[in-house]
């Protein structure tokens, strides 16, 4: 289901344009608007939920997590290395109430740092 008052659902569903790396029928990928690497994608359910919380079917997880590959494969990032975080709740600082994973590389990163 799609929330009409939810950014990433109109985002990920085309409503509002956007830079889009790669999208299929279940996911949307597109360029962070505040990039904290060089490399930085979203990737983003077309259907809206919350976070790791809400109940998602395990296809929708596995072939989101699925799709980090085909994200690193297409910035060339598969060989460097590259960081993967979703950030959940509220101690994670999660800001977007609609599940997306961070992509994020393009330069060496430190053992903490970015936290996205
Ligand atoms: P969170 O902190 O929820 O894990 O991450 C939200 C991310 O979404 C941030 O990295 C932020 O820069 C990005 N973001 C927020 N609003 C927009 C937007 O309207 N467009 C795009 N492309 N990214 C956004
Ligand atoms: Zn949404």
């Amino acid at each position: 289901m799609i929330d009409d008052s939810c950014i990433f659902c109109s985002l990920a569903n085309g409503k509002i344009p956007t830079n889009v790396v790669y999208e299929d029928g279940m996911v949307c990928a597109f360029e962070d608007a505040n990039p904290m690497m060089p490399v930085h994608v979203l990737i983003v359910p077309k259907d809206h939920y919350s976070s790791l919380n809400d109940e998602i079917p395990e296809d929708v997880l596995g072939h989101a997590l699925a799709t980090v590959k085909k994200i690193a494969e297409i910035k060339g990032i598969t060989e460097s290395g590259y960081r993967v975080m979703v950030n959940t709740g509220d101690d994670a600082c999660q800001t977007v109430h609609h599940l997306h994973i961070h992509v994020l590389g393009g330069a060496p990163m430190t053992e903490g740092s970015p936290r996205a």
